[in-house]
């Protein structure tokens, strides 16, 4: 096994446990390795650090499998890490009736780069959607769906490891059924009663927003009798959580049509939802919201759950004035005593520079504002203790005068 030697006083982040090693922590490589190649650890005196997978493309050049340098990286390995990660869900007795679950969140649940989403509403069985992000993750693709298949049973598992942070590794985007078949219908996820189909192949990510659950629950308990603003609505969820909560309309806008096709197709899915308090709009929620002021257009709720503006802390500038904006219109929009559900799920900003930003939009739009809960990811989406950048989904609750 080639090895990795560190920088001198460079190990202090891997003695945190932090799972990442950039390239300028790194002294030398001896020996040969490949991309994905498990490699071994050593701090610049020596001391073993424990065995990473060995990314040369990337900025991250390794990312921890393990801080044991004893421990071996093969199928067993595993198999063990993932029946920890599923194991971790099952304790919870707030996921345990969940059938659209995360159960793999990458390091935070110190898997680097593997996140994998399950979906079991459906008669033919479960269907897990496996995304690998990484050269370590990808080159071990096979053991982590034999170990999934293990831990969890499931009937499918269908890979969308498509996302744009592959290219950083030097890896092609890869999709398809890693085992079993493509299943008759539609793959479905019932989330509090409401039925989602959802798009494994071609929707965003992994087909649904799985970290949102606890969110949408909580807007459903908010809007009986009230005009909802449901922006970015991809494929309804947040929508039709308002429709079942009683909301006395819900207008939702997204700029993509096949995601707004999907959240259609949901609602009718649902016979039990008042369809005709549900009006949809194909639009960019940016200019939108302005010209709905302009119209004289007001609500009592308004959700912002934009896409990833910043993706990383460089992009944080730029992103940070597109979230004012979006904020400052929406609450432009606001009935007085009306409700702003906003969110960022952008690594590169974090908790306390989105409620920044969030206050200034306040100030700006002339409204007085106080946070009424703080909102994250639901609990299928740990947070490694030594792993911020895993905190993608923070959220505000905000009340206005
Ligand atoms: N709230 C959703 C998830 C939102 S994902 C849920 O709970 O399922 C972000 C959505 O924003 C995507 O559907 C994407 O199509 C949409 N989007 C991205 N840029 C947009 C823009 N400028 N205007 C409107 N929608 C946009």
């Amino acid at each position: 096994m080639a090895r990795l030697i560190l920088n001198p006083e460079r190990e202090r982040s891997l003695l945190r446990r932090h799972p990442w090693l950039f390239e300028s922590a790194i002294a030398r490589l001896q020996g040969r390795a490949r991309p994905g190649d498990t490699v071994e650890l050593f701090a610049h005196d020596g001391t073993p650090l424990g065995r990473a997978a060995y990314s040369p493309e990337s900025r991250i050049r390794a990312r921890m499998w393990t801080f044991d340098s004893n421990e071996t990286i093969d199928d067993a390995f595993f198999k063990r890490r993932v029946a920890m990660a599923v194991g971790r869900r099952e304790m919870l007795p707030e996921l345990r009736d969940r059938d659209g679950l995360r159960l793999i969140n990458a390091e935070s649940d110190n898997l680097p780069g593997v996140i994998a989403d399950r979906y079991s509403a459906d008669r033919y069985g479960d269907t897990v959607v496996l995304q690998l992000s990484s050269a370590g993750a990808d080159k071990w693709r096979r053991a982590i769906a034999g170990a999934l298949v293990a831990a969890t049973g499931c009937t499918r598992i269908y890979e969308r490891s498509d996302s744009d942070v592959r290219a950083l590794e030097g890896l092609e985007p890869v999709t398809g059924w890693l085992h079993g078949e493509a299943p008759a219908e539609t793959v479905s996820v019932i989330e509090d009663g409401i039925r989602f189909q959802v798009d494994v192949t071609g929707g965003h990510k992994t087909g649904f927003y799985l970290d949102q659950h606890d969110n949408r629950r909580l807007l459903g308990t908010l809007v009986t009798g009230k005009q909802v603003l449901n922006c970015f609505c991809y494929t309804g969820g947040f929508t039709l959580q308002a429709l079942a909560g009683g909301a006395a309309g819900v207008h939702s806008i997204d700029s993509s049509a096949p995601s707004l096709a999907l959240a259609r197709s949901n609602l009718a899915l649902n016979a039990g939802l008042p369809s005709a308090r549900a009006e949809w709009q194909e639009a960019d929620v940016f200019q939108t919201l302005r010209e709905l002021k302009t119209r004289g257009r007001s609500y009592d709720v308004i959700v912002l759950d934009p896409p990833r503006l910043a993706p990383t802390a460089a992009h944080a500038k730029r992103a940070a004035r597109a979230y004012k904006d979006v904020n400052l219109s929406a609450l432009r929009l606001l009935n007085p005593g009306g409700l702003l559900m906003t969110f960022s799920c952008s690594g590169g900003i974090g908790v306390e520079l989105f409620q920044k930003i969030v206050a200034g939009a306040a100030l700006d739009a002339g409204r007085d504002a106080r946070i009424v809960r703080r909102l994250s990811g639901s609990a299928d989406h740990p947070v490694g203790m030594a792993f911020p950048e895993g905190e993608y989904l923070k959220g505000l609750l905000l009340q206005v005068d």
